[in-house]
């Protein structure tokens, strides 16, 4: 093998650490992203359900007030009772006491229900908020792991990118756009090696699709440091002879 396709190959190891730290970078960023996105809907519900208890909290207030109302109303008439002359108006009054109180009692069972609402209301929004509190831990503590793995990756991704220019350096800016295109297509699998179909024959296959290679073409590359791609699949191809 000649130096071009030593220095791709070289260059194709490199890439498929390079591509195996970034995806497992990407694993990472996707945890951080799925718990922010799960710890975003957890507020949201929090927010709907203080909501709903801060809309139920007025609506019993101002049902405690109009019992409150109701009251002043019914000591009121009691005390025109006090005050009244004739048996009409003393019956007159007496009706309009007891349309009140029953109001009253109207609007206390309301008022009472009210308060259970708000009590059970209140329940919900303290259980949310323990899960709000704890989708945040989970987050920070994705966050922590990626940071940790980004930390240990940093100087590996460094020197490997270092390494990746020195095997770049031995080869023409062309051959480099090539590998380049290929590298994105297959994620870094950017060489095949060609394998013998049979021992006794001239039959060749490309290792990375399987799909078979004119003897020529193989030879070309047993005799050449040619730069050869295969007409499936698009990558580069090497023979390795130890094999
Ligand atoms: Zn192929």
């Amino acid at each position: 093998m000649g130096a071009t396709l030593e220095a791709l190959i070289a260059l194709r190891d490199i890439e498929l650490q390079i591509a195996d730290i970034r995806r497992q970078l990407a694993t990472k960023q996707n945890s951080v992203a799925r718990q922010a996105a799960k710890l975003r809907t957890a507020e949201t519900a929090l927010a709907h359900e203080q909501a709903d208890l801060k809309r139920t909290q007025v609506a019993a207030d101002a049902a405690d007030l109009e019992v409150k109302s109701r009251d002043a109303a019914v000591t009121k008439l009691r005390d025109n009772l006090n005050t009244v002359r004739t048996n009409k108006e003393y019956a007159a009054i007496m009706a309009q006491l007891n349309n009140e109180k029953a109001d009253r009692s109207r609007v206390e069972n309301r008022a009472l229900e009210l308060i259970g609402e708000v009590e059970a209301k209140r329940r919900l929004v303290t259980e949310q908020e323990a899960a709000v509190h704890a989708e945040t831990q989970r987050l920070s503590s994705v966050k922590a792991q990626l940071e940790q793995v980004q930390g240990s990756f940093a100087e590996r991704l460094a020197a490997l990118e270092r390494q990746r220019d020195e095997a770049a350096a031995h080869l023409e800016p062309k051959t480099i756009d090539l590998f380049n295109r290929i590298s994105e297509r297959y994620e870094g699998e950017t060489m095949a090696r060609v394998v013998q179909a049979h021992p006794r024959r001239q039959e060749y296959l490309c290792d990375g699709c399987n799909m078979s290679l004119a003897a020529e073409r193989a030879n070309a590359l047993l005799s050449r440091d040619e730069v050869i791609t295969c007409d499936s699949c698009g990558r580069i191809l090497y023979i390795d002879k130890h094999t």
